[in-house]
């Protein structure tokens, strides 16, 4: 085992600490990663103050991981030593399901290994994610960084590039549609910048009249303030495609309203519970969807995207001293618009 510094929640209500895990040596199938960067999810918050129930403690978060392959496995085929890679949300999946088997991991039928707050397929052996200095991954669950994009900048691409290129794929979103993309945070500004690469006519949906100029400035081409209650009234019926990615609880109603007839609204974004009522979908056909990150395949597919397209992060780089405060930062919506941690500064401290 590699004794391995990092940071960890020891509880739900505890900021977040020094800590020391364990790693792995690489078995047979195994790539080592020295990781460089590390985004920083809203899921990372969710998970650490228990929102969504059932967390492990001690908690080491991080799931938009960046680095270099230090040690490779005997068998392991697709990866050599020095080569810039990623690990996204998971780490393994059951590999026989049919989920799995058309490479969609992330909705298994035996559950994926979470990167962090989850158990290896033993079902016992925690998993600790990027707020480390190193971690070792079946190579079949590792990504290829292209060399065209800035290291710090395609981070965040792992969680928040992957949740919202999926959903607007899988949906068919194509040139020319109206697409709203609802609050403009980690999640938000790669759909803006997403889909205005493939085409789509984008605005953006936001409770910060502050964000106007940055959210033309990622792509859109249209901003609606929510807090203007004549919005939802003005746009009624406008928008071919909805990606919502607002962390906090809202009413959907209202932004279901927003739809064409027959269309989808997604929901990315993961908050409490909120009173949702039929006549929204009842009266145009409108259909409500859910969408769970991407799979492998479509991941890397995405990270190939952006690098042909000139597409990354906008990112705050933090030593990773200052962790608690950005999380402080990120419920008060004020990151531009994602934190990457320079995992160089847990080795030095
Ligand atoms: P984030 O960077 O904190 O952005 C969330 C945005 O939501 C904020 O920038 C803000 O945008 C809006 N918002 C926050 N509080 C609000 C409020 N009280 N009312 C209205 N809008 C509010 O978070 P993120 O990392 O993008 O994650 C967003 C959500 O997606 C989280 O719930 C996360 O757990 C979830 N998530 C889901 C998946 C998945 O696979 N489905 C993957 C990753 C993350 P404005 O200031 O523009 O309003
Ligand atoms: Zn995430
Ligand atoms: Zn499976």
């Amino acid at each position: 085992m590699l004794k391995t510094p990092a940071y960890a929640a020891a509880s739900a209500t505890t900021p977040l600490e020094p800590f020391s895990i364990e790693r792995r040596e690489a078995g047979p199938r195994d790539v080592r990663i020295d990781i460089l960067y590390c985004g920083v999810c809203h899921s990372d918050i969710h998970q650490a103050r228990d929102e969504w129930g059932g967390s492990i403690f001690p908690m080491v978060p991080g799931h938009e991981i960046v680095g270099t392959v230090v040690k490779v496995g005997e068998a392991v085929e697709k990866w050599k030593l020095g080569d810039t890679v990623g690990v996204g949300c998971f780490v393994d999946s059951c590999r026989e399901c049919e989920a799995c088997k058309t490479g969609e991991e992330q909705y298994c039928a035996q559950g994926m290994t979470l990167t962090y707050n989850g158990y290896e397929r033993d079902g016992k052996t925690p998993t600790y994610g990027g707020y480390s200095t190193r971690i070792t991954v079946d190579e079949a669950y590792v990504l290829r960084i292209p060399q065209a994009l800035p290291l710090e900048r395609a981070a965040p691409l792992l969680c928040a590039g992957i949740t919202t290129y999926s959903p607007l794929r899988h949906f068919g979103v194509k040139v020319g549609d109206q697409v709203a993309v609802v609050g403009l945070g980690g999640l938000g500004h790669m759909a803006v910048k997403l889909a205005d690469a493939m085409g789509a006519r984008v605005t953006v949906l936001s409770h910060s009249p502050g964000k106007r100029e940055d959210a033309l400035r990622l792509g859109a081409q249209d901003f609606l303030a929510t807090r203007e209650t004549d919005v939802f009234k003005e746009n009624a019926g406008r928008f071919d495609f909805i990606l919502d990615t607002v962390s906090a609880p809202h009413d959907y109603n209202a932004y279901l309203n927003l739809l064409r007839r027959d269309r989808t609204m997604v929901l990315v974004g993961m908050p409490d519970p909120a009173p949702l009522a039929a006549a929204p979908l009842v009266m145009q056909r409108r259909r409500l969807a859910g969408s769970l990150i991407g799979g492998i395949r479509e991941t890397q597919e995405m990270l190939d995207f952006c690098a042909e397209h000139g597409v990354a992060s906008d990112v705050e780089v933090i030593p990773i001293q200052q962790i608690n405060e950005a999380y402080e930062r990120m419920l008060k919506g004020d990151v531009r618009y994602r934190f990457v941690i320079d995992i160089a500064s847990l080795k030095q401290g």
